[in-house]
C-alpha cells in the first residue's frame, strides 16, 4: 500500500485569490447578495452549492480552510469552528441525543472530559469513561443505547495511543460511530485512513502553531457536515460557534507549513527523550522503544512525521514539578503556560492545570501522577542546548 502523505496533498490546493493573488482572497462579509429571489430559498434548503447566504452558515474563507483540513484527513467534507471545545461539543450533540449514551477514553483533555462527565447530564445522555486501550472492556461498556465511542489519537496527558484500526472494527461491528481528537497529531496519524467516521481538531494548537488564536475543526461524511450546517436543526448552524474568516485565512496560511513544524517538534521531542531517559528521568514519549504503545504507535502512522512534539516527564510531587518548571522558565527552555503546539517550549503540571477537571481520585486511577509535567517541545534549533539546561536542572534538584 503507498504510504499517505497528508502534506503532499495539502501542497496540491490549488487556491487563488481574486485578482490572481497567490493566497485565496479573505471574505469578511457577513451576508451576501443574490441576483434572483427563488435562488435564496434554495440556498436555505441546502440545494445550491457554491451559493453563500449568511457568514454563520459558510462563508468563502472557512470554506477554503476547510476543504485544506477535509483534503489532509481524506475526508469528503470539513467545517470549521470558533474553538476545538466547539469541534467537539458540536461533534457530539449532533450525534446523541437524549436518552443515548457515550464511550469514551477517560483520559481526555480536561475540558472534554468535564463536557462529557458534568455538561451532559443535562440531556440525560449517559457516558461511560473506559481505560481505551483495553478493547474489551471499550467493547463490554457498549449499550443498545450506545451512539459513539470517543478518544484522542495520543491521549492528553499520559500519551497513551488509541487503537483506532480495532476500535473501527468494534464500531463497525455494532453499527456506530468512531469519532478521534487528532490534536496531538495532526500528518503524523490519520485517523479517518484508520477508520475513524469522524475526526475533530482544536486547530489552536500544532495545525496553527502560532497560539494567536482559537479554532477548531470537524471533518467527516458531506452527510454528516450537511446535516451540522442544516438551518432547521444543524447543531454547528443553530449553536454558533463561527470562526471568523480573518482567522481562517491565516490558519490555511499556516497550515501549509504544518509538515515542516510536525517533523521539527517532533525530531527534537524524539532527540530530549531520548537523552532524558539516558540520564536516568522518567520520561513519557511514544517514540521510546520502551513507551508501552511505541509499537502500536510505529504501526498506525504515516512515515516521515515522527512522534509528536508532546512528552511527559514525572517529577514526582507538584512542589518539585514547580521548581522545575520555574527553573526553566527563567534559563530559557520556554515558557510556563498551558496549550501546545508553539514554536516555543511549553510546560505544565497537568494535575493542576489543564486536567485540574480530572477529580483527583480519577486522576490517581488512570495513573496521572501529580508531579507529571507535560511539554510542548518547541521548534528549537539548538535542541542540545536546551538538554544540557534541562539536565543541569534535574541535577540541581537531585532527579538523575
Ligand atoms: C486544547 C485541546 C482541546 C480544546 O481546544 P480549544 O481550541 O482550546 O477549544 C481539545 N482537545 C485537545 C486534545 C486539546 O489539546
Amino acid at each position: 500500500m503507498e504510504s499517505f502523505d497528508p502534506a503532499s496533498r495539502i501542497q496540491k490546493l490549488r487556491h487563488f485569490g481574486e485578482f490572481g493573488g497567490v493566497n485565496p482572497s479573505i471574505t469578511d462579509s457577513s451576508t451576501y447578495t443574490f441576483l434572483h429571489g427563488e435562488d435564496m430559498f434554495e440556498t436555505f434548503l441546502g440545494h445550491m452549492e457554491g451559493c453563500f447566504l449568511y457568514s454563520r452558515h459558510w462563508n468563502p474563507s472557512n470554506k477554503y480552510l476547510a476543504d485544506a483540513i477535509a483534503t489532509m484527513e481524506d475526508t469528503e467534507s470539513a467545517w470549521v469552528t470558533a474553538s476545538g471545545m466547539a469541534a467537539i461539543t458540536c461533534a457530539l450533540l449532533q450525534l446523541c441525543n437524549t436518552g443515548d449514551h457515550i464511550v469514551t477514553s477517560v483520559t481526555t483533555y480536561g475540558g472534554t472530559f468535564a463536557f462529557l462527565r458534568n455538561y451532559l447530564k443535562k440531556f440525560q445522555i449517559e457516558v461511560s469513561f473506559v481505560n481505551i486501550s483495553n478493547l474489551e472492556s471499550v467493547e463490554a461498556a457498549i449499550q443498545p443505547n450506545t451512539k459513539v465511542i470517543y478518544t484522542e489519537s495520543v491521549t492528553n496527558p499520559l500519551l497513551q495511543v488509541s487503537n483506532i484500526p480495532e476500535l473501527a472494527k468494534i464500531t463497525k461491528k455494532h453499527q456506530i460511530k468512531l469519532m478521534v481528537d487528532n490534536t496531538f497529531t495532526p500528518m503524523i496519524l490519520s485517523p479517518a485512513q484508520l477508520g475513524a467516521d469522524i475526526v475533530v481538531y482544536s486547530m489552536t494548537k500544532f495545525i496553527n502553531g502560532k497560539n494567536d488564536c482559537v479554532a477548531g475543526a470537524i471533518c467527516g461524511t458531506n452527510q454528516f457536515i450537511h446535516e451540522l450546517s442544516n438551518v432547521n436543526d444543524g447543531t454547528a448552524m443553530l449553536l454558533g460557534p463561527v470562526l471568523d474568516p480573518l482567522r481562517s485565512s491565516s490558519i490555511l496560511k499556516n497550515l501549509h507549513t504544518l509538515h515542516i513544524r510536525m517533523r521539527q517538534h517532533s525530531m527534537n521531542a524524539q532527540y530530549l527523550a531520548e537523552k532524558l531517559q539516558e540520564i536516568g528521568v522518567p520520561v513519557n514519549y511514544p517514540g521510546l522503544k520502551t513507551h508501552r504503545d511505541h509499537k502500536l504507535h510505529t504501526e498506525i502512522m504515516n512515515i516521515d512525521y515522527g512522534y509528536g512534539g508532546m512528552l511527559a516527564i514525572d517529577f514526582g510531587t507538584v512542589k518539585k514539578a514547580n521548581i522545575v518548571m520555574q527553573k526553566m522558565q527563567d534559563r530559557d527552555v520556554g515558557y510556563l503556560a498551558v496549550s501546545l503546539g508553539y514554536f516555543k517550549t511549553l510546560f505544565s503540571c497537568s494535575g493542576t492545570s489543564t486536567s485540574s477537571e480530572v477529580p483527583e481520585d480519577i486522576q490517581k486511577e488512570i495513573g496521572l501522577s501529580e508531579g507529571l509535567v507535560r511539554f510542548s517541545v518547541g521548534l528549537d534549533n539548538d535542541i542540545k542546548e536546551t538538554f544540557e539546561t534541562i539536565k543541569a536542572i534535574c541535577m540541581e534538584e537531585g532527579l538523575s
